[in-house]
């Protein structure tokens, strides 16, 4: 077991940015309004994710930790929404099986929290441990049973980068999470919780004033027969005078999850087409939603690509909504 577990987070698992983005979505799938982020040297030798969300009951510390068992599929009518959204209950126990792992939780409604180890795959017993309303889950020493995974870690300020350029695309949809993050002791990023859901202030902080001031807020929805729900584009896109974009100034959500899209990427840059040098890339924040069940985020198991089941038809929605939002500038 230990070993099919290893095998899944060869998948799972790439590097520290993706235990940090499997743990982050744990946190908010539980309610979290706050996330603590704790890193050492790049999260190779610990990354330690706090949050005040609902918690795990002390007896149920087993069972997150093994293969396939989610507590989020309630009903077998939920499972063609739920699987969509990337909910297949593997990312603990791959993540438990190439490091030192441990969990520590509780609930609002138990006096006191509870704890479990596991150390490359092997589960401890679950031991009393105080703990505030919410989890903690600790990763120490990725792929130190993995010599093979863990001399392909990039250098600390590398890996750093990957899990900052996360928790920024995070921060951006999720501007109601408050976010802090500490890398070698010292806090080195703050989201507070704007409960706003415009985000300007995080938009100026990821993107930059200048971003800010050329922007442009796109927000177009349209009803498609086959949906159950509206196709929507929103966000901001920078207009052409716009002249310091790079791929590091695009961003694309798909139902609130950041993801990278070929056919939407050039949806956008077909937009510009004739307003943009040859070259240049466009900068955005789009956030793209539609109806859960004709879109498929779990075509790779770490979640960042997606297949729409009505490709054609959301690529001419992006296309046409861009294309009228950029001619107004002209008008
Ligand atoms: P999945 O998220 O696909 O269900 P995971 O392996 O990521 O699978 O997590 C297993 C289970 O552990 C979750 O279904 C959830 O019940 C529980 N869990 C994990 N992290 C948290 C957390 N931060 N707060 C509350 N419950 C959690
Ligand atoms: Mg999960």
């Amino acid at each position: 077991d230990v070993l099919v577990n290893q095998i899944a987070a060869g998948e799972v698992v790439e590097r520290p940015a993706s235990v940090v983005k499997e743990l982050v979505e744990n946190a908010l799938d539980a309610g979290a309004r706050r996330i603590d982020v704790d890193l050492e040297e790049g999260g190779v030798r610990l990354i330690r994710i706090r949050d005040d969300g609902g918690g795990i009951p002390a007896e149920e510390l087993p069972l997150a930790v093994s293969r396939h068992a989610t507590s989020k599929i309630a009903s077998l009518e939920d499972l063609e929404a739920v699987a969509t959204l990337g909910f297949r209950g593997e990312a603990l126990p791959s993540i438990a099986s190439v490091s030192r792992f441990l969990i520590a939780s509780r609930t609002a409604d138990s006096g006191h929290g509870a704890c479990l180890e596991v150390d490359g795959g092997r589960v401890g017993a679950v031991t009393p441990k105080p703990h505030p309303v919410g989890t903690t889950v600790e990763v120490r020493d990725l792929f130190y049973n993995v010599p093979a995974r863990r001399k392909f870690l990039k250098a600390e300020r590398t890996e750093l980068a990957h899990i900052e350029d996360w928790l920024r695309q995070l921060a951006l949809a999720r501007p109601d999470i408050e976010l802090r993050v500490a890398h070698n002791g010292k806090p080195s990023r703050r989201w507070k919780g704007e409960g706003t859901l415009l985000a300007e202030p995080r938009l100026h902080e990821a993107l930059g004033e200048d971003f800010v001031r050329h922007a442009l807020r796109v927000d177009h929805a349209v009803h498609p027969g086959e949906m159950r729900a509206a196709l929507r584009l929103h966000g901001w896109i920078a207009q052409p005078v716009y002249n310091r974009a790079g791929a590091d100034q695009q961003f694309l959500y798909v139902n609130g999850r950041a993801v990278r899209d070929r056919s939407i990427a050039h949806a956008v840059r077909q937009a510009y087409a004739d307003v943009l040098f040859h070259g240049r890339q466009p900068a955005y924040v789009l956030f793209l939603e539609l109806d859960p069940r004709r879109v498929d985020v779990n075509v790779h198991p770490a979640k960042h690509e997606v297949r729409f089941r009505d490709g054609r038809l959301v690529y001419d929605f992006v296309l046409r909504t861009l294309q009228d939002a950029l001619a107004q500038t002209r008008a």
